[in-house]
């Protein structure tokens, strides 16, 4: 079975390529079954590998993939050619046919594009690397204003899975207005749990940079067990491939 992507619906010209591909095709096996693209999560490396070079030879436009070792850090490195590893959680890019991958199982991918299609530029963002500054720094990287930028939420936890304790919700607290914490964390029936809603804390940081164009943002990785790993579902699993490059 081939591989298959999702792609968003954001008024950028169609030389933007972005793809969340689904766990669907691919040769790996359980419980990485089957489009698993991470090397460092205990898959089999051939069929990885083979995962790897299917999706190499079917975006045959694409010179070369940037890899990253996520960290849930801040960091995001703007890039000119693919090269090896780099330690960072998100990548800009204004050359053509370099593919930037982000690797997540309920984490968040961002996907961003300026409204004329030269830069383009993807991030990794648990509530760690939100709340330390992952989507200010990735728009500090691209060269046009936020009000050119059109971001897509890709396939996250949904607030109807992403429990989280006091730590995360006062992280949070530090850095943004009481009225979205009240909105974004729902009491959870434990005394100091909450659920909290990824999607709404990305849509709250980007309208208060200047982003207004955001789209996506309506999957929940542990509900869709068909298109979506989730380490929160299945713990040892795959992870799915968020793909931004522009196609000359
Ligand atoms: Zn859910």
């Amino acid at each position: 079975m081939a591989s298959s992507s999702w792609q968003p619906d954001w008024p950028v010209p169609a030389r933007v390529q972005a793809h969340f591909y689904s766990r669907a095709g691919g040769v790996s096996v359980a419980p990485y079954a089957g489009f698993n693209l991470a090397t460092h999560v205990g898959d089999d490396s051939a069929a990885v590998r083979s995962n790897r070079q299917s999706l190499a030879s079917e975006l045959s436009t694409v010179a070369g993939f940037q890899w990253l070792q996520q960290v849930h850090s801040n960091r995001v490195v703007r890039v000119d050619s693919a090269g090896d590893v780099l330690t960072a959680d998100g990548l800009v890019t204004q050359q053509t046919r370099l593919g930037c991958c982000i690797l997540t199982a309920d984490c968040l991918p961002l996907f961003f594009a300026s409204r004329d299609g030269a830069e383009v530029g993807v991030a990794h963002a648990g509530w760690r690397g939100m709340a330390g500054g992952i989507i200010e720094n990735l728009l500090a990287q691209m060269q046009s204003p936020p009000a050119e930028i059109c971001v897509w939420l890709g396939p996250a936890i949904g607030p109807c899975h992403f429990e989280v304790g006091e730590d995360v919700c006062l992280s949070f607290a530090a850095v943004l207005p009481d009225e979205v914490i009240d909105e974004c964390f729902k009491p959870a029936a434990q005394n100091g749990k909450y659920y909290a809603d990824l999607y709404q804390l990305a849509r709250r940081k980007l309208h208060a940079l200047g982003v207004a164009e955001i789209s996506g943002g309506a999957v929940c990785t542990v509900c869709d067990t068909e298109h979506c790993y989730s380490y929160r579902r299945d713990g040892q699993t795959g992870r799915n491939l968020s793909l931004i490059y522009i196609d000359p």
